[in-house]
């Protein structure tokens, strides 16, 4: 078995916190090993728990369009969460069920190595940059080591908020555009630092 299909397994079979009790399926993440990009989001909701996928709901529907918006197909990026299984009642993720499961995301990213991760929201935004506020780096690339942490406000939060949802919009156009610029320059020349960065 690939690497990343064991590791999925592992995550559909995980024990380490009270979640697994309560969830019906794990949602380890989908998406190719070979993906250039990866979205990491919060946690999977009722739909997602059902299914064993992420982002199937409502979000899903809206992550769709915005990915189609800058002609990103889904099966061609990496999709997960910062935690696998749904949280009671979609409640906020607490520290614990964080630390318990974010060694699986450590290693999503070791095996799949994406150039750039998007985060969807505050709690995937803390992973790598703890310090960091959403409302003063969203839609902008962050170098973080050897990656580009591209942050967004979480697409649930805007569907209920008209101006946040313009928001995003205007946050993945600018996130087309920078993949547009950096996946393309690292194709013809790999760049030393990538370009167009807002150094945090
Ligand atoms: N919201 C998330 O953060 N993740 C999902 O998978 C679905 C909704």
């Amino acid at each position: 078995m690939d690497e990343l299909e064991a590791l999925h397994q592992e995550v559909r079979g995980c024990t380490r916190c009270p979640l697994a009790r309560g969830r019906t399926l794990a949602v380890p993440g989908e998406g190719p090993r070979s993906a250039r990009v990866m979205f990491v989001g919060e946690a999977p909701g009722f739909h997602e728990d059902r299914q064993g996928r992420p982002f199937v709901g409502a979000a899903g529907n809206f992550l769709n369009e915005l990915l189609a918006s800058i002609g990103l197909k889904r099966e061609e990026v990496y999709i997960t969460n910062i935690i696998k299984c749904r949280p009671p009642g979609n409640r906020d993720p607490y520290m614990d069920e964080i630390e318990a499961c974010s060694p699986y995301l450590d290693r999503q990213v070791e095996l799949i190595n994406p150039k750039v991760i998007v985060t969807l929201g505050r709690y995937s935004l803390a992973h790598w940059l703890p310090n960091a506020k959403i409302s003063q780096v969203h839609g902008k690339p962050i170098r973080v080591g050897s990656r580009v942490i591209f942050p967004m406000y979480h697409p649930a939060a805007a569907l209920h908020q008209p101006a946040l949802k313009r928001t995003v919009e205007e946050d993945f156009r600018k996130l087309g555009a920078f993949l547009a610029g950096a996946l393309k320059a690292e194709e013809e020349e790999p760049p030393e630092e990538p370009r167009q960065l807002s150094l945090f």
